[in-house]
């Protein structure tokens, strides 16, 4: 009769029975094995931060200017701080008791205007491992949501389980206004989402050692915990925070009063308020002093306007336009999109209010049925003009576009 080769576990024992050469082995035994290939590969590491490839802030400006169009003053302070970081994290243990701090960050804009990406980018240039949580995962934390050590799940996943590698990494969590306390909602009896969340989040942020579960979520209660340090893990935090201009507005009219102050107030753009937020607006907004200070580097994307958005459809590297010429020439069907073409789809891109994330739904309607029939044809040049834009795009509702 068949049984596990390594425990012995009869085929009725075991859930499942994996037949090798000369053996089997049981589901049981699988999952241990596992877990003994991952203590093993978190204590080694072939990670070195020398390999880390650390630019100087004005080369690391110019690679993000390659990925991400504008966000001139966001991709400045993001430059300085990731230098910051990495030189704190080889900086010589002499004793002049010199400790440089971490330098977190948290970008504050629109949803769709490239704070992802931004993030997205840094961690490519680095090559460290790299992460995207949400945080409103844990918007129910110890109801439903899940734990905030699982917000390291899959940076250990990324990294390949190598627990130092993870040490190093870069941890985008997005949306961290959605843990913002609701002081002025009087219905909320239990602190759901809220204080407890952040009060969570700051042991994150702060440095401590936190115990992750390798697989994630509660399913697996009898997996082992990995310890992780996140001393040295850079946390860049993103947050549309809706509403947050009143704050910015109110504090700003009442920080600025009499002669020079009617005079700075007019230098005021009260269309980008944004681009004024200081640390006391999030604390207006509900984020707790102690979060705010564990994100020292703040700073702001601008709304993206019709000009970023018809640069978006071809400059960056790997600009949605380049991306369908080089599906089609690998069929070796020559593609263009004629100057016209690019500012009809800006144009819808800004009358559906889609942003710059609607720019490659357009594409892609767009382009579906050429994608669909002209590989299988004779014709080996395809130039996209308005006018054939707008009649693909015809049978298309754009509104459902919004939702993705
Ligand atoms: P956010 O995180 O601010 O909600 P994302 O970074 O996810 O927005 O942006 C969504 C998509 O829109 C990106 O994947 C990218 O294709 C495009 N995008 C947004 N902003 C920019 C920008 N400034 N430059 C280039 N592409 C952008």
């Amino acid at each position: 009769m068949d049984k596990c080769s390594f425990c012995g576990r009869t085929k009725k024992e075991a859930n499942i029975l994996i037949a090798g050469l000369d053996g089997h082995i049981c589901d049981h035994c699988i999952e241990q094995a596992h877990s003994i290939v991952m203590e093993e590969l978190g204590s080694k590491s072939d990670f070195k931060l020398e390999d880390v490839t650390l630019l100087k802030p004005e080369e690391i400006k110019k690679f993000l200017d390659s990925y991400v169009i504008g966000q001139d003053d966001a991709k400045k302070y993001l430059s300085v701080a990731v230098y910051n970081h990495y030189k704190r994290l080889m900086q010589p243990k002499d004793k002049d008791d010199v400790e440089i701090e971490k330098s977190n960050i948290i970008l504050v804009g629109e949803t769709g205007t490239g704070k992802t990406l931004l993030a997205r980018t840094i961690a490519r240039m680095l090559h460290v491992p790299f992460t995207i949580v949400d945080a409103t995962v844990l918007t129910e934390a110890g109801y439903v949501g899940e734990d905030i050590e699982s917000l390291l799940t899959r940076l250990l996943q990324n990294a390949d389980y190598d627990v130092a590698a993870a040490e190093k990494g870069i941890v985008f969590i997005d949306e961290i206004d959605k843990i913002a306390r609701k002081s002025d909602n009087p219905s909320i009896t239990r602190d759901v989402s809220g204080e407890g969340v952040q009060q969570g989040l700051l042991k994150l942020l702060e440095g401590s050692i936190v115990n992750v579960p390798p697989q994630g979520g509660r399913k697996h209660p009898e997996q082992k915990l990995i310890p992780v340090d996140t001393k040295n893990i850079l946390f860049i935090c993103g947050g549309a925070f809706d509403g947050i201009e009143k704050k910015i507005a109110h504090r700003l009219n009442t920080q600025i009063v009499g002669y020079v102050a009617s005079k700075d107030r007019e230098k005021i753009d009260k269309n980008n308020l944004l681009q004024y937020i200081a640390p006391q607006d999030l604390k207006s907004f509900g984020l707790i002093p102690e979060i705010i200070g564990r994100l020292p580097v703040l700073t702001y994307l601008d709304p993206l306007n019709r000009k970023v958005l018809r640069r978006i459809l071809t400059e960056p590297k790997n600009a949605i336009t380049k991306q369908y010429i080089k599906l089609f020439k690998m069929d070796d069907i020559e593609l263009e999109f004629d100057e016209s073409s690019l500012d009809y789809m800006v144009d819808k891109s800004i009358e559906f209010k889609l942003g710059a994330r609607g720019l490659r739904s357009i594409c892609e309607a767009i382009m579906m049925d050429d994608m669909f029939e002209l590989p299988g044809k004779d014709e080996k040049k395809l130039t996209v003009t308005a006018d054939y834009a707008s009649r693909k795009l015809e049978k298309v509702n754009l509104k459902i576009l919004k939702a993705s």
